[in-house]
């Protein structure tokens, strides 16, 4: 006879794995239950306190607990990665001087959270856990030598390798938004000139095109900053799809000076792909067609012809994805990307 009771019971234990992602950011903190296949399960997010580096991850604490609590007879949770900004020593646990969090200098994140969690935890750079979202689940998930630039207040980048993210030596490769594209240029908040950054990063480009507003007079954008006293990236890009001669100086620019990151970047990693993502990716086509044809010219023969420079996939969620991703490991990539 058949005793099909245990086995039904044994059915019913079994949950589906997920991991918690989780992306700090100097405004809001992203909190998500990823899937094993990348997918955003449940997210929250929270104004980041204000503070030093305890008080910032008291918060993070308490909405990881409030998920631990919501979310575990469901899933399995597996761990929990966190994308945290400056300069992160992912195997030490400590995180150096966060751009726009004072009162940080250098603190041991993973120390902080060793007695306060019952779960492992991983952390890296907020960029290259963006990185990791598109190389394994996004926009370079059917590619292998993958590099991501993330355009946003500043310019960040994170280098995937077969899934994983290259570190370099003491964890800090990947600054791309540090690479020098004009010698002596302009100077950017990390004290050397002429940073991709700082020619790509919105405060520089607002800064920038501020400047120039009295030398167009006729550009729409003289009119929006009149009235309301500032502009955004999104005002730039309206005024580009109007054909403005200011908000087209300004795209060339830019297009401009990533075609030469771009270009830099094919000739020392011979990517299959380079994956623009932050806010500015917004831009499309407007800036990546441009600067596609910049890093042309930039590239050694052979390198370019095969090399895809494309969008990113995940938008402002990619943090979480990426930040999930690091908790799954190698094998778990391999498995969704067979899938
Ligand atoms: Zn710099």
């Amino acid at each position: 006879m058949i005793n099909k009771q245990p086995m039904t019971n044994e059915i019913e234990t079994i949950r589906s794995t997920a991991a918690i992602g989780v992306d700090l950011g100097g405004s809001f903190i992203k909190i998500g239950l990823i899937s094993s296949k990348g997918r955003i399960l449940q997210f929250k997010e929270e104004p980041t306190p204000e503070g030093g580096p305890e008080t910032i991850l008291q918060g993070i604490l308490t909405l990881i607990l409030t998920f631990v609590k919501e979310y575990s007879n469901e899933y399995e949770i597996l761990g929990v990665g966190i994308g945290l900004p400056g300069v992160v020593q992912f195997k030490e646990g400590f995180v150096i001087n966060p751009p726009n969090m004072p009162g940080w200098k250098s603190f041991n994140v993973l120390q902080f959270f060793k007695s306060k969690l019952d779960l492992p935890v991983f952390i890296d750079n907020d960029a290259n856990v963006m990185a990791l979202a598109e190389a394994v689940w996004g926009a370079g998930k059917d590619c292998r030598q993958i590099v991501c630039l993330t355009l946003g207040t500043g310019v960040g980048g994170g280098i995937v390798i077969d899934k994983e993210l290259y570190h370099g030596a003491s964890g800090g490769a990947g600054e791309l938004g540090h690479v020098i594209v004009q010698a002596g240029g302009r100077q950017c908040g990390c004290g050397n000139k002429g940073c991709l950054e700082a020619y790509l990063g919105a405060n520089y480009i607002i800064a920038h095109t501020v400047e120039l507003l009295d030398s167009y007079p006729a550009s729409i954008l003289n009119k929006i900053y009149s009235e309301s006293a500032e502009l955004t990236p999104p005002d730039i890009l309206e005024a580009v799809k109007a054909d403005d001669p200011l908000g087209m100086k300004i795209v060339d620019e830019m297009a401009y000076y990533l075609g030469i990151g771009i270009g830099s970047i094919i000739n020392v990693f011979n990517p299959d792909m380079v994956i623009i993502g932050g806010g500015l990716c917004n831009f499309g086509e407007y800036l990546l067609g441009p600067a596609r044809k910049v890093a042309e010219e930039c590239a050694m023969e052979g390198l370019f012809e095969d090399v895809k420079i494309v969008q990113a996939e995940f938008k402002n969620r990619a943090g979480v994805i990426g930040a999930g991703s690091l908790v799954f490991g190698k094998n778990e990539y391999r498995m969704s990307i067979n899938d």
